[in-house]
């Protein structure tokens, strides 16, 4: 059975700036989503905020292996019921790959826990994205670097959880360094952040960011069944424990009692 990736983009510098559509004129999203045509293990669909639901359906989300996420003007609508959704399938397993500005995405913000903020600069910078861990499934197939020719500077402090992974780090031209590809592990799910992909640049017709992309689909793929108790919190009663166990002391929950949340 292939990997079902699907692409979600806010759309919506591309229907307010030229400049933008001109770079991307079917939207940021069928940029990303040709990362992965042609291949044989991957099924590619894309979703726009503008859609009912957001394009996220309970549905749509339950056949999505790995999600795609390019967010930026409107983070702040994008309804907050949807964002536990997602969540819940990240938990579940489901793979989310969350792509430049969406850095300040709900989603991204809310499995983080942290503000996730960084400095940044638009001056048509040349970016250097080094591979750092070499051997990482996600750095397959790319050289020492991706040399980029122009781009927005995201810069250090960023103010994430200290990362599982640090696959890629950038230096721009400016001097400023930061983690450009990032790991995490939520629940059952893999996270991947990668940096590059300012709408003002062709960031996304990049061969080599391209191959991190498709490469990032298939490590953030988990081929299990989705782990749908992972939420519940069962309270296992004395006769039912592993080995056979007296009750001693007092207690204050019954057998089978649900416990707080
Ligand atoms: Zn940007």
């Amino acid at each position: 059975m292939s990997i079902r990736v699907l692409v979600w983009n806010e759309n919506e510098h591309e229907k307010k700036n030229a400049l933008v559509k001109k770079l991307y004129p079917d939207g940021i999203h069928n940029a990303v989503a040709a990362a992965f045509k042609g291949q044989p293990d991957i099924t590619v669909a894309t979703a726009t905020q503008d859609q009912p639901e957001h394009g996220l359906t309970v549905e749509r989300l339950k056949a999505t292996d790995v999600l795609f996420w390019w967010g930026h003007m409107k983070h702040g609508d994008v309804d907050d019921k949807i964002v536990e959704r997602v969540q819940a399938r990240v938990w579940e397993g489901m793979g989310l790959v969350v792509l430049h500005s969406a850095h300040f995405s709900k989603i991204f913000k809310r499995l983080m826990g942290t503000p996730c903020a960084l400095k940044w600069r638009e001056a048509g910078e040349v970016e250097r994205v080094w591979v750092i861990n070499r051997s990482h499934p996600i750095a397959a197939g790319l050289p020492e670097y991706i040399e980029i020719e122009h781009e927005e500077m995201y810069g250090e402090p960023f103010s994430i959880p200290e990362p599982m992974e640090t696959v890629f780090i950038s230096h721009f031209e400016g001097g400023e360094v930061f983690r450009s590809g990032v790991t995490y592990q939520r629940g059952a799910g893999r996270v991947f952040y990668f940096r590059p992909g300012h709408e003002a640049y062709p960031t996304y017709h990049n061969p080599q960011v391209l191959r991190v992309l498709l490469n990032a689909a298939r490590w953030a793929h988990n081929p299990a069944p989705a782990w749908t108790s992972i939420n519940d919190a069962p309270n296992v009663p004395h006769d039912k424990a592993p080995v056979p166990l007296e009750v001693k002391g007092p207690r204050l929950h019954a057998d089978g009692e649900a416990g707080h949340r």
